[in-house]
């Protein structure tokens, strides 16, 4: 086994807060909040995602 620190990070989205996505997210830019701009299936549009801790 392997110690890699992989953190999940899961992107809601802001209309509707859906959890529509996860990424991994490199350890460098752990401080960091993330906000993308993606396609969300409930609201059907493309949404403002926001990482959720
Ligand atoms: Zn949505």
């Amino acid at each position: 086994m392997s110690i890699v620190s992989k953190k999940k990070a899961l992107l809601v989205c802001e209309e509707c807060l859906s959890r529509n996505y996860t990424l991994h997210k490199s350890t460098l830019s752990q401080r960091e909040r993330l906000v993308i701009k993606k396609f969300c299936n409930t609201c059907n549009a493309r949404t403002i995602h926001k990482e959720s801790r």
